[in-house]
């Protein structure tokens, strides 16, 4: 299937200059929103994925359908002052913007094998940030999936050796 064709290209927004690419065209479309988790699923199973983590809040979109289908767990990753408990925190610079991220601080296991899901890779800021939450707390970073990759930012610059899967590519 030729997921491209699913995503909406919106010029100028959420400001001028940015070329924001709509996955809601994606999840909108059952066989398409199923491809695109099936292929990741596929990646995760190959990764040995034990958790997945996704930022909100599209990472909860493609990394929740993700770790229902290997019935493994999704830990959250959030914006300070939306998780009720003990958090850590990581700041990040976004494409457009800057902000801190947190996890619990028990969400995860030490040792354990951490998939990272969101559904674009920008300047790679964001998955740094989670990169650097999951292994604070003792994680593995086994995999990080997207479903877009802009490669003129070249996120994975930030991302070193990590196994990074995307399926679209701008
Ligand atoms: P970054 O931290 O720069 O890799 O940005 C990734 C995050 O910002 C993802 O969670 C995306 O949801 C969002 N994002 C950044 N740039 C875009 C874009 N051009 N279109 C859609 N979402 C974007």
């Amino acid at each position: 299937m030729d997921l491209k064709q699913y995503v909406t290209t919106v010029e100028n927004w959420p400001k001028e200059g940015i070329i924001f690419r709509d996955i809601t065209t994606i999840m909108d479309n059952g066989a398409a929103y199923k491809y695109a988790t099936d292929q990741i699923v596929e990646y995760a199973k190959e990764v040995g994925a034990e958790i997945v983590v996704g930022p909100e809040a599209r990472g909860f979109i493609i990394g929740c359908p993700v770790a229902y289908a290997l019935e493994i767990g999704f830990a959250p990753v959030r914006k300070p002052g939306k998780l009720p408990r003990e958090v850590i925190s990581a700041d990040y610079g976004l494409e457009y913007g800057k902000d801190t991220l947190t996890m619990h601080h028990d969400a995860i296991k030490p040792g354990q094998k951490v998939l990272i899901c969101d559904d674009l890779l920008a300047t790679g800021g964001t998955v740094e940030a989670t990169v650097r939450l999951v292994e604070q707390l003792g994680g593995q970073v086994v995999g990080c999936a997207f479903l877009i990759e802009l490669l003129e930012l070249n996120g994975r610059a930030k991302l070193g050796d990590l196994n990074i899967k995307t399926l679209i590519q701008y």
